[in-house]
């Protein structure tokens, strides 16, 4: 089994700790593939056929390759948040004149157990006064920076019977001794390079330091931080940037906040896409009524991992619709619509996959059992195209450090490459695919 994109994927984990970060180096990536940035307060002045992208709240993302004459948008979505804990802005308390910790908030529904006793540090944004300009910059601690303590089992012998977490207790991490001379902005100051007393606010989070790994007897296993949703999130860049010469506009977006219900400016519920798309349209000179029809030809792929059934806890899934690590992408169905696949964008994925030569399979939640939602239903509220949801299956979503198959990005990736090379004809719900 080719490791090589499981070894990249690892090491864009390993430097995108936060939202921010997974932004700021699909930045990157792009620009050294030809994209240019492109601002939303500002003219786009796009020329065709052309490679951009747009950034809001430096935590979402659009990246667009357009051809010189395009009749539909090919797009796929993904999300660059993970659950994780807020470090609060006067959140350092000196306690029991022993400790320094710090105050916290979930972000997210995270699995709490998985982030103690291991080594977290520190990330986000901070704004920092230089004279007149109130400047964002981002901060990533390279070094191991604080700890959430386990009660220690004689204290509490119901440790491993089942166990609330209380965030205002149980989850501050430690930050150093209650001599420690520096705050935590002094620290952030001598990170920056900057004074600390410039520093005006500031959006932090814990995250996990533990490197990614491959493992397994045969090394199918991917283990990790934010698999959720970063396997996604690089898998359709990479599908992306696969294609040179587009037939149509290609669309990827990487959207905040889907962990906290998407309405948020930046979110899937928010204009984000639909601005984008219609300036798009609009700035090559095309009106309202050839975008409307344009949408109506569109299509998107809602890319967001999936659970694959459990080694030792089998019974929470489904009976019939079980995914499997390294089975290949999982199909996402929901008879209340929380996923939006449907028997027509199910049909054309699935043709799409099977022109890759890569497997799918299926999954529905136990129908007993509440599942989660994703971005899917949401953005098509702002941009209603025909769309479906998948996602890779993995095991332990939302704990801090979570295991997927070693075969399916690389079926994502491609798969990501057939859909934006190909071509979607539609006559009702008839459709031609070339
Ligand atoms: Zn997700």
């Amino acid at each position: 089994m080719d490791q090589n994109w499981n070894k990249q994927l690892l090491s864009f984990i390993a430097d995108s700790p936060t939202a921010f970060h997974v932004v700021e180096n699909l930045g990157k990536i792009l620009e050294n593939a030809g994209y240019t940035r492109v601002y939303e307060e500002k003219d786009w002045n796009l020329k065709l056929p052309g490679k951009y992208y747009v950034v809001r709240n430096g935590s979402s993302l659009i990246a667009l390759n357009l051809p010189a004459e395009a009749n539909r948008f090919l797009m796929m979505a993904a999300h660059t948040d993970s659950p994780s804990f807020r470090i609060k802005e006067d959140g350092e308390e000196k306690v029991l004149g022993l400790y320094t910790r710090l105050g916290v908030e979930k972000y997210g529904g995270m699995i709490c157990s998985t982030w103690m006793d291991r080594p977290l540090s520190i990330a986000g944004r901070v704004m920092v006064r230089e004279g007149d300009k109130l400047s964002c910059r981002l901060v990533k601690f390279d070094r191991d920076l604080v700890l959430i303590p386990n009660l220690a089992i004689h204290m509490d012998r119901s440790a491993n019977d089942g166990k609330a977490f209380n965030v205002n207790v149980d989850m501050m991490p430690l930050l150093g001794s209650d001599k420690m001379e520096k705050t935590l902005n002094e620290l952030i100051g001598e990170e920056l390079g900057v004074d600390p007393e410039a520093i005006v606010s500031r959006e932090l989070n814990l995250y996990n330091r533990t490197p990614g790994v491959v493992w397994g007897a045969e090394n199918e296993f991917i283990s990790a931080p934010q698999l959720d949703d970063l396997m996604c999130v690089f898998g359709g860049i990479e599908g992306l940037l696969s294609v040179d010469q587009p037939r149509e506009a290609l669309i990827f977006c990487a959207l905040d906040n889907e962990e906290v219900g998407s309405t948020t400016r930046q979110g899937a519920d928010s204009s984000f896409l639909d601005d984008v798309l219609h300036r798009i349209w609009v700035g090559v000179g095309k009106g309202d009524a050839p975008y409307r029809a344009a949408l109506a030809r569109s299509f998107m792929i809602s890319a967001d991992n999936g659970h694959a059934v459990h080694p030792n806890r089998p019974e929470y899934a489904d009976r019939n619709e079980r995914p499997t690590m390294n089975g290949g992408i999982v199909l996402k169905y929901n008879a209340n619509q929380r996923y939006i696949t449907d028997a027509v964008s199910a049909a054309v994925f699935q043709e799409l996959c099977s022109r890759a030569g890569v497997p799918t399979q299926r999954y529905s939640n136990r129908p007993d059992l509440h599942g989660g939602a994703t971005m899917g239903n949401i953005s098509l509220s702002h941009v209603s195209v025909r769309a479906l949801d998948i996602g890779l299956a993995q095991l332990a979503m939302h704990s801090s450090y979570e295991t997927a198959g070693a075969r399916d990005l690389e079926y994502l990736i491609r798969a990501a490459q057939t859909y934006y090379a190909s071509d979607l004809r539609w006559q009702g719900e008839d459709v031609l695919i070339s």
